[in-house]
């Protein structure tokens, strides 16, 4: 399965020749043309890294970036700087990036840092035989099936792969949108309110108190979080 990057830069020909040499690596790409955009594209979907230039239109990259990270911890995000001495500040200001790269670059060298960080996190689809664990559930990807403290249990399809989606994404804070994109493949127009019929579906099957659920919470006004546990 491919991944997917979101390259956010205002610069044209910067945005042809990341998008070519990634896509010449089987990456599929999404560009953001200012900062705004970037984060109503990072909310509405699902990314497997972000390239974010620090110079960009309505909002600079160094907020994008910070504002992103109080949605997602984990989305690897690398940065693309003008000149070193941009460098030395975001680095003093710990915004949360993973990597940093100086303006001009080869794409070469960024390809090269993106398959190290997605190595390192090792954002690979489920291997076969792996078993997803949060808490008291446990899901057998390889043969569709989901135990609830030894229990089995009875899910829709739908139901299966909110839950999947929501257990590899545990301790994230997601949008209404972000899952229905996942889940259901497609936009429906206008109405995530299908997601909050199937996440209460999913309550009543993995919660001991759906009024107080231990595990799908809802974030107000926004989505849902997995609470993580070990
Ligand atoms: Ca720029």
């Amino acid at each position: 399965m491919s991944q997917t990057i979101l390259i956010v830069e205002d610069e044209p020909s910067i945005v042809t020749l990341l998008k070519y040499n990634l896509e010449q690596e089987n990456f599929i790409t999404e560009v953001a043309y200012d900062g705004e955009e970037a984060i109503e594209l990072f909310k509405a979907n699902e990314y497997d890294l972000i390239v974010l230039d620090i110079m960009l239109p309505k909002m600079d990259g160094i907020k994008v970036c910070k504002t992103i990270r109080m949605i997602n911890k984990h989305i690897p995000i690398i940065m693309l700087t003008a000149k070193d001495s941009e460098y030395d500040k975001i680095q003093g200001l710990e915004i949360g990036a993973d990597d940093y790269l100086t303006k001009p670059f080869s794409p070469k060298e960024l390809l090269a840092r993106i398959q190290a960080i997605l190595r390192r996190i090792g954002n690979a689809p489920l291997s076969e035989g792996e078993v997803l664990k949060n808490g008291d559930i446990s899901i057998y990807p390889q043969q569709y099936k989901v135990y609830f403290k030894d229990n089995l249990l009875e899910l829709t399809k739908k139901e299966y792969e909110l839950l999947v989606y929501l257990t590899k994404h545990k301790g994230e804070i997601l949008s209404r949108e972000q899952l229905l994109h996942a889940v259901w493949e497609f936009d429906f127009v206008g109405d995530s309110r299908i997601v909050d019929v199937q996440v209460s579906h999913l309550r009543e099957k993995i919660e001991e108190n759906t009024r107080k659920p231990s595990y799908i919470k809802t974030v107000r006004g926004f989505g849902y979080k997995m609470e993580e546990y070990t």
